[in-house]
Formats: structure tokens, C-alpha cells, sequence
């Protein structure tokens, strides 16, 4: 069976991860913070913050921003959830801002305009606290223009970069927050580079980095700076604010550290393996990646789309067909806000039209560092003959 993603782990990963079951820290030990300077160096970015995963990320990062009841959160509707939860559970509302129709990633037209209504309808609280741009299948947004808005409407920019680990975006890294106020990456086993579970957030601002890693851990610290008196002794620690425990492992963060080792080849592969389908698919009914200029994708995933005006096979029968051939494919994303809990806060799927033709053409194929050139041939071949 041929999925959709899946990790690479070697012979060097497995040692780091026994090496630190061997050492004095399991957890809260050296290796997160090497971890953590690691990506951070890689990124251009001051300051990174490992935790349990990127939902946790772009929780604690919302708190870092200071998002709460009565605030708004806007979205892509393409994304996993998360990048929308992420404002429900700091109590605020989330809205979505439809999609560019070539590059699948939030429009920055639709934003633009979307936060000119906003502004003239009056009213402070319907303009966004926080805007979540999400680089889909690695493809950096449009971070110049966006940072230019926020720089108008005073809102803070996440980046939820989870698919975007070693992406490029003009001359920085994905995850410099160049562009941002914080970046987050995901290292889950189907994305760049793996953790088992995990996730990180990125950025440049001192404010938001002390408050990310209170948010981190329980909101308590033992800085003296942050305490509200003097200690009461050498066992003080003061909880200051309300925080989570997100914290990553010692043991995930060998194996980030090591996987970074390979974050460049991984990339290059993906990228290897995304032209070589870009060049199979040529002469079939569905549109290949469009990759604005100034972004070069880390390739997460790979999404094509149907020519419906050719392709008269329904989509759900193209899935069940491949997977008979031992193929899977993946729809990567169902729209978010015509789920049935947002849907229920009062989203309706007309909102976002171009991000509904999208999920009606939309499909994922399998991409991996470890899939081969004869599986990609396979997979090829399979949909030359179902869409024939
Ligand atoms: C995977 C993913 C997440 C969540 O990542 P976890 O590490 O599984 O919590 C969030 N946003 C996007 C766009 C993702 O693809």
C-alpha cells in the first residue's frame, strides 16, 4: 500500500533517541534547548519554543498575542483545523478568508478587502487580533503584502507553517519571521521533518518568547524578574499567569535534532519528486501546482485538481479505484468552516466559493522521501487509466 505521507528514519535517529533513554533527562533536560537553537539558527530567528505539537503551538502562541474573549481570529478554510481552533480556545471568534484560486493559499486580496469592510462597518472587535496565514503543502503566502496589512489594521501574523519546514520564501527561510510575529512548524510523522509528536513556535520578539515558554509550562516561573515579591527561599517559584503543560521530550527533541541532519535532503527530494509529477501529469485533465514567484515550497503534499469540464468519473470513485490498485489518496483540506461546529457558529459554505470549487476538484497523491521513482511511475500510470 502506497500512502500519502509517511516519515524516514535512520540508523543515526535511532541512536540519538537511545542515547538521551540513557542520560539524566528524559524530559526538561539539554536537548530541548539544542533542539530549539537548531531550528531556530536554521530559520534566521531569534527564538524557537518546543512543545507537544503544532495545535499546542498555535495555542500558546494566540495566548503570546494576547487573544481573548470578544477578539477575532481570520483563517484560511483550507487547513487543518487546528489553525482555527486555535481562536476557540482562547474564547475568541474565527473567520475565514477565502482562497487564492491558483495557489490555494489564503488571499491577500480577499483579506485586503475583507479588512476594508471591516474598518468601515466601525466597531473595533470585528477587525482580526490575529490573522493565521497557512503555507498549504509548503508554499510560503504572500508574507510581504500581509505584513503590510497588519502593519495598517495592527493585527498580529502567525504563520502556521507546519507544512513549511525548509520551505523558502525570497531570501529567508520559512520560520524567520521576517514577515511575522510567529511561525509555527508541526513535526508530525507525515510532515518535513518528524518528532513523533511535536510542534514549535518561532519568533523574533523577547515579549512573546517569555510568555510562550510561561504558557508552556503551567504559567509558573522562577525568574525573580517575573515574581510579584522577592522568593520566600531556594524552592520558590511563583505560577503567574494561567499556562498548559505543552512540553516537548527530551527523546522527541533527540529525534528533531537528529531528522535536522537531513531537513535539506528531505526537502530536496520532495522537490525532486514533485517536478518529476509535474512533468507525468502534463497531458492529463487536472492542474499541476501553481508556485507564485518569490516562494519555493518545501513540497509537504502534492495537490492536483480536476478539469471537471473533462473528467466525468466522480471524485469519490477515482479514490476507491486507486486504493483497489493499492494507492491512496487524501483531500487535503474539507473546508473548515463548513464543519459541523463551525457551521453551528453560524459559517455558511457560500462564504468562501472559491475554497468550495476547490474542494470539489482537489485531491492529494502520495509524496514521501522514500517513495520511489517506480511507485511514482505506478501511481502515474493508475491515473493515466482512470482518467482516461
Ligand atoms: C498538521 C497540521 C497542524 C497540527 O499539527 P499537530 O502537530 O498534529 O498538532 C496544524 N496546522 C496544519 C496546517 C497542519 O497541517
Amino acid at each position: 500500500m502506497i500512502y500519502y505521507g509517511k516519515q524516514d528514519i535512520n540508523d543515526e535517529d535511532v541512536q540519538a533517541v537511545v542515547d538521551v533513554l540513557k542520560s539524566d533527562f528524559l524530559t526538561q533536560g539539554p536537548t530541548i534547548e539544542r533542539f530549539e537553537r537548531r531550528v531556530a539558527d536554521y530559520c534566521g530567528a531569534k527564538y524557537a519554543v518546543a512543545v507537544t505539537n503544532a495545535t499546542s503551538a498555535l495555542h500558546i502562541a494566540c495566548r503570546a498575542a494576547g487573544l481573548t474573549h470578544g477578539d477575532m481570529l481570520w483563517t484560511s478554510p483550507i487547513t487543518f483545523t487546528a489553525s482555527a481552533n486555535c481562536g476557540r480556545y482562547c474564547g475568541a471568534d474565527v473567520d475565514f478568508v477565502d482562497i487564492d484560486d491558483a495557489t490555494y493559499n489564503m488571499s491577500v486580496d480577499a483579506l485586503e478587502k475583507k479588512l476594508q469592510v471591516a474598518r468601515a462597518a466601525g466597531g473595533s472587535g470585528r477587525l482580526p487580533k490575529v490573522v493565521v496565514p497557512v503555507h498549504l503543502a509548503g508554499q510560503s503566502c504572500d508574507m510581504v503584502r500581509i505584513h503590510a496589512l497588519a502593519e495598517e489594521y495592527g493585527f498580529t501574523v502567525l504563520e502556521d507553517a507546519s507544512h513549511a519546514t525548509g520551505a523558502d520564501y525570497l531570501d529567508t527561510k520559512v520560520g524567520s519571521c521576517r514577515y511575522s510575529d510567529m511561525a509555527v512548524f508541526s513535526f508530525h510523522p507525515v510532515k518535513i521533518v518528524t518528532t513523533g509528536e511535536g510542534g514549535m513556535v518561532l519568533t523574533n520578539r523577547a515579549d512573546l518568547y517569555e510568555k510562550l515558554k510561561l504558557y508552556r509550562s503551567h504559567g509558573i516561573t522562577r525568574d525573580p524578574a517575573l515574581m510579584t515579591h522577592a522568593a520566600d527561599g531556594p524552592w520558590y517559584y511563583q505560577q503567574v499567569d494561567l499556562g498548559y503543560n505543552y512540553r516537548m521530550t527530551d527523546i522527541q527533541a533527540a529525534l528533531g535534532y537528529s531528522q535536522m541532519d537531513r531537513l535539506d535532503a528531505f526537502v530536496a527530494r520532495r522537490r525532486h519528486l514533485v517536478a518529476r509529477y509535474n512533468e507525468l501529469l502534463k497531458n492529463l485533465p487536472l492542474r499541476t501546482p501553481h508556485v507564485m514567484d518569490g516562494a519555493t515550497p518545501s513540497w509537504h503534499i502534492y495537490i492536483v485538481r480536476l478539469d471537471l469540464t473533462k473528467v466525468k468519473k466522480p471524485k469519490a470513485q477515482i479514490f476507491t479505484e486507486m486504493r483497489e490498485r493499492g494507492i491512496t489518496l487524501n483531500l487535503h483540506y474539507i473546508p473548515v468552516h463548513t464543519q459541523p461546529y463551525y457551521e453551528a457558529l453560524g459559517h455558511r459554505p457560500e462564504d468562501c466559493p472559491v475554497a468550495m470549487q476547490y474542494y470539489k476538484e482537489a485531491f492529494t497523491l502520495p509524496l514521501y522521501v522514500d517513495l520511489t521513482e517506480e511507485q511514482q511511475d505506478d501511481i502515474v500510470a493508475a491515473l493515466h487509466e482512470m482518467l482516461r
